[in-house]
């Protein structure tokens, strides 16, 4: 059995190492907003390239906290719209929503499921602020275009980077292509933690300091409180966790290319088609998704040849309950879409035998 993503033994690679942490942080007695997280913070702003990082409690609160603080700052106000691709996990537009701002569904391009950059310009109205990008799968949107139209109209850029650490960009890491990027260290991402994780990278010293003030109860001082924050801390045995699975990122991106190389370039099934990547920089592959008419049959197969495969994702934002706003909305593009997708295994643990054998019943299928 091929299982699509074994977490053990990923996790397992680091053992000695997460246990000397786990030992540091139990000994210091401190738990919660010290010296590991802000170690943490300080490589994951190096590795990104940003000025700073922000340690929270997930990739969702990573994104609320943003747009909250752009709220703060004056800059977005309720009923404001951001554009936010169709084709996405339900989180980056929950940011919006939450925060009593309007998603403005933009249709992805079916090569790379990413944000169509054509049909950004359209949906553009008065009340738009900003464009919440994401980088879906672990491949870089197009930014040129992205953010050249945000400058022409006075835009923020989001980045919702919870599936693309370490993804370039014209030299530039993801996290670091727009005004503030929210970060999953969910420990199915390619950097998880052993439990809920989320990062903020910024260049903006300002929206910086208010996110800081956000994430601990709206308090720069303690018991002083500036604004109506929450809690969303990353705590420092994850923070610990984190520093050590960061330095094995880069070997882990490479692990996950030779994989996608294989699959690229050897499954030849006409049925079964391959996803666009538009450079070889732009993917850190979090997930390797494949679009097959009968979707559904394609993944009974692989099943029964003992290869787990999973769907990212079934239904459409627009099409879920949570969103009856959008019940007559018609995304064709999305539809499609989830109908069609279908992710196989890739990891940094799956053996390049595996990924022959995946291949070999594709290409039979
Ligand atoms: C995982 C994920 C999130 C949310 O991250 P959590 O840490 O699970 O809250 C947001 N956006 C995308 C695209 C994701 O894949």
């Amino acid at each position: 059995m091929i299982k699509f993503l074994d977490l053990e033994k990923i996790n397992k690679e680091y053992k000695e190492e997460l246990t000397c942490a786990f030992n540091r942080v139990v000994d210091s007695g401190w738990f919660l907003l010290g010296q590991e997280l802000a170690n943490f913070e300080q490589a994951y702003a190096k590795f990104c390239g940003t000025k700073y990082c922000l340690g929270v409690a997930n990739g969702l609160d990573a994104l609320i906290l943003i747009v909250r603080a752009y709220k703060e700052m004056g800059i977005f106000k309720e009923g404001d719209e951001i554009l936010v691709p169709s084709n996405t996990y339900i989180a980056s537009i929950l940011a919006i929503s939450t925060n009593g701002l309007t998603p403005v569904l933009v249709e992805p391009s079916l090569g790379t499921f990413n944000m169509d950059p054509d049909l950004i310009e359209s949906h553009i109205t008065e009340k738009t602020r900003a464009i919440l990008v994401v980088h879906l799968y672990g491949q870089t949107a197009d930014m040129n275009r992205i953010n050249q139209l945000a400058k022409k109209y006075n835009l923020k850029v989001i980045e919702d980077a919870a599936q693309a650490h370490g993804a370039e960009y014209n030299g530039k890491v993801a996290g670091n292509l727009g005004d503030a990027a929210g970060h999953s260290f969910y420990p199915g991402k390619n950097l998880g933690a052993l439990a809920d994780g989320g990062g903020i990278t910024t260049n903006d010293e300002e929206l910086y300091v208010v996110l800081k003030a956000l994430r601990n109860y709206g308090s720069h001082i303690k018991y002083q409180n500036l604004y109506q924050g929450i809690n969303s801390r990353l705590d420092e045995l994850n923070a610990a966790f984190l520093s050590i699975k960061l330095e094995h990122l880069p070997a882990v991106i490479k692990k996950r290319r030779a994989i996608a190389d294989i699959y690229l370039s050897e499954i030849n099934n006409p049925k079964i088609v391959l996803p666009v990547v538009t450079n070889k920089n732009h993917h850190v592959w979090h997930l390797f998704v494949v679009r097959c008419d009968d979707r559904e049959k394609l993944q009974q197969y692989l099943e029964s040849k003992g290869i787990q495969t999973l769907i990212h994702y079934p239904i459409p934002p627009h099409k879920q309950e949570a969103y009856k706003n959008w019940v007559n909305l018609s995304l064709p593009i999305s539809e499609k879409i989830h109908k069609e997708v279908l992710s196989i295994p890739i990891s940094e643990v799956l053996t390049e035998e595996e990924a022959f054998e995946i291949v070999k019943y594709l290409n039979q299928y």
